[in-house]
């Protein structure tokens, strides 16, 4: 029996790959892209091979065997492997942390019993979708438009659908897809949306309007088996359309034919721990690898998407419009609190309209991005706030639960009965969170049918979903929650939206704040008015409850405005040489104390030449204290993004020599600084 030397890359944060021994005659050599099985550090794990080899410069003798080969499979594509080869490249991580978290679990477990499993298992996905045909809607004269630039684009093509709220982008996707699907026998579609929660609609839309077309669904709450055959139909090419969130851009689609990107400015596109990637980045990069079309859709496009629109390397689709005859943007007016204080942090003018939606009928909309029922607590006899005891946060009263809980690490205390340094019974909540705000408006509208949708209130699986449902069937009158109720759903009944206290963003310290706050003004802003309009011929209306109504902010959400508004931000980005005229990386450091993070960061910053890179001072994070332990951050700039990925690659290499005690990770690309 001759051997062959599999060099593996295995998920350890070894920026390396390994050799392994594998016994075998020289006509059934393992192919690279398969799965190998291995004993690593005394651990059975899987690798994935990257190379097939006859020799090493290890020493033979010194070499392990490989335990087994998953041959059931087809080995990933050497498309696929490029594909992960470059994240890790350049979201600087090793390969096998790329390649194999993603892979399901089924196999990269030991035994094949699973995967057998698994596979008979498919034969029964396939047949569950049998149906008659459902007739696409015609589309409006913009829309076609957009279908046939999607459905008939040819070779690699960035498109950007840019779509106010309502105007009906989904069905410019589905026909676009139709398009494809009928146009090649086996041409597989990739949908991402930032939570699949949160699109319920869409998964069900699919359905019905792809009856013989298998759909494959790829995301985090689906349970490990589910996930492991989704992932196995899109790697043999069985699902046609695959729909997932951020973790499906490196699912395995050998047919791969277009790519959609929904709400493409979400930051739920960024992973914010790990390996740092951006979807939406990767799926053009897979775009151009495979030489196919691209559309990112959004009615609040991110400034990145938006300048390459504007500068002609994405080609711009646009849907001023809303789709349903009749349904017109909502009328959004700005109340100044300074002068309509109103009760219970609702002005008399938003108590107005909510009554008046009462007695229509109507649904009613209000949205604060704060949980909880006040931020904090305090003793109005000696200053004494409820601060956590590990972070620099407060701990917040969630009222019904009676708790204190600090959101960041999520410390749990009962309420104190008296202050903790005076003993002064008459403890204060300050502000005004999701729970509060639910407190006055039942107060307020004794008969009214009112849900709270955040998370605390869906923390059981499938609650959100059960809550959502409500909403649709007209049970609620006033539906009051966080960002949770901001995206993608179409209430057909809902006229009114509240905006609550959207104030503090606008101070921020993080150059994207505005560019966010927007996009999730016009996101809520757009669930009102779906529909056409009501019998009383009324448009509906967004109410801005603000203290700072004359901010060019607020302006631009009063007259829809995303292209001036987004076109200042741009010129601003451009004057302060920020992204995207700018490309970033960061490096955080945390350590018990402050100080030794912040050592670390300035020995990193004076370890090397750094030429035509510029490296800031060391500062604390905003929020520099969680869970006991200090954070800090450096960022570095550069204008050229090959000038920076050859500098990392270099000065990572250095960073890891200096085998610093204190915790620390690279992120390309930040989205929060
Ligand atoms: P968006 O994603 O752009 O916010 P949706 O895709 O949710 O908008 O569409 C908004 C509403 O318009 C939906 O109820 C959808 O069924 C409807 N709609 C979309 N296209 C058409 C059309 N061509 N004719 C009639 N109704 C449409
Ligand atoms: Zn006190
Ligand atoms: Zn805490």
């Amino acid at each position: 029996m001759t051997h062959c030397i599999l060099q593996l890359a295995l998920d350890t944060p070894l920026n390396s790959c390994f050799d392994y021994r594998w016994p075998c005659a020289p006509q059934e050599r393992p192919q690279v892209g398969q799965l190998a099985l291995v004993n690593f550090a005394n651990r059975d794990m899987m690798g994935l091979i990257v190379a097939v080899k006859d020799d090493t410069d290890v020493p033979l003798d010194k070499l392990k065997d490989a335990l087994a080969v998953r041959s059931q499979l087809a080995p990933l594509s050497p498309r696929w492997l490029a594909l992960a080869a470059f994240a890790a490249d350049y979201y600087q991580r090793p390969l096998g942390e790329v390649a194999l978290p993603g892979l399901p679990k089924n196999l990269r477990a030991a035994g094949t019993v699973a995967l057998d499993r698994a596979l008979k298992k498919m034969a029964k996905l396939e047949q569950t979708h049998d149906g008659a045909p459902v007739d696409m809607p015609a589309l409006n004269a913009a829309q076609q438009i957009a279908a046939d630039a999607i459905g008939g684009a040819q070779g690699f093509t960035p498109l950007l659908l840019y779509g106010v709220t309502g105007s009906g982008k989904t069905e410019v996707y589905l026909q676009a897809c139709a398009q494809v699907l009928a146009r090649e026998q086996d041409a597989q579609i990739l949908i991402l949306v930032p939570e699949i929660n949160l699109t319920p609609q869409l998964e069900g839309n699919i359905r019905t309007r792809f009856p013989g077309v298998m759909l494959a669904t790829l995301h985090s709450s689906l349970s490990e088996g589910e996930r492991g055959l989704h992932w196995i139909a899109a790697h043999q090419g069985r699902a046609r359309i695959v729909l997932g969130t951020r973790l499906a851009i490196l699912a395995s689609l050998p047919n791969l034919k277009l790519i959609v990107i929904d709400e493409e400015h979400d930051p739920s596109y960024k992973q914010q721990e790990g390996l740092r990637y951006s979807a939406r980045d990767l799926a053009v990069w897979r775009a151009r690898q495979l030489a196919i079309p691209i559309v990112l859709g959004s009615a609040t496009p991110s400034l990145e998407s938006w300048h390459h629109a504007q500068s002609g390397r994405y080609r711009l689709l646009e849907l001023r419009e809303r789709a349903v005859r009749d349904a017109v943007l909502p009328t959004v007016r700005l109340i100044d609190m300074e002068r309509d204080r109103g009760k219970d942090g609702l002005s008399a003018a938003l108590v107005a309209a909510l009554k008046l939606r009462l007695e229509r009928g109507e649904q009613s909309l209000l949205f604060l991005n704060r949980r909880g029922y006040a931020p904090v607590i305090s003793c109005d006899a000696c200053g004494w706030i409820s601060n956590c005891t590990r972070c620099t946060s407060f701990m917040v009263l969630h009222k019904p639960e009676h708790r204190l809980r600090c959101h960041h690490c999520s410390l749990e205390l009962r309420i104190p009965r008296h202050c903790p340094t005076c003993g002064n019974v008459d403890l204060q909540p300050l502000g005004r969170g999701t729970q509060r705000v639910e407190e006055g408006l039942q107060l307020l509208f004794p008969q009214a049918r009112i849900l709270r949708i955040d998370a605390d209130s869906t923390r059981l699986k499938g609650s959100a979903q059960a809550a959502f449902d409500t909403v649709h069937r007209g049970e609620v009158d006033i539906l009051i929650g966080t960002q949770m109720v901001a995206k993608g759903h179409d209430f057909k009944k809902l006229t009114l939206v509240g905006i609550l206290n959207p104030d503090t963003a606008l101070f921020s310290q993080d150059y994207r704040a505005s560019e966010r706050l927007f996009a999730q003004l016009m996101q809520v802003a757009g669930r009102a008015g779906r529909a056409a309009r009501n019998e009383g011929g009324n448009a509906s209306e967004v109410l801005v409850q603000s203290r700072y109504v004359s901010h060019p902010l607020y302006a631009a959400v009063m007259h829809h405005d995303y292209d001036r508004f987004a076109g200042s931000l741009l010129a601003e980005r451009k004057q302060a040489m920020l992204p995207p005229f700018m490309y970033q990386a960061l490096l955080r450091a945390e350590a018990p104390l402050l100080a030794n993070a912040i050592a670390f960061l300035e020995a990193a910053r004076d370890c090397m030449e750094h030429e035509g890179i510029t490296i800031n001072d060391p500062i604390p994070m905003t929020m520099t204290r969680v869970y006991n332990v200090d954070r800090a951050q450096l960022l570095l700039e550069s204008p050229s993004r090959p000038a920076l990925q050859a500098f990392l690659k270099v000065w990572l290499a250095a960073l890891r020599d200096m085998k610093s005690r204190v915790k620390w990770s690279l992120e390309v690309d930040p989205l929060d600084i």
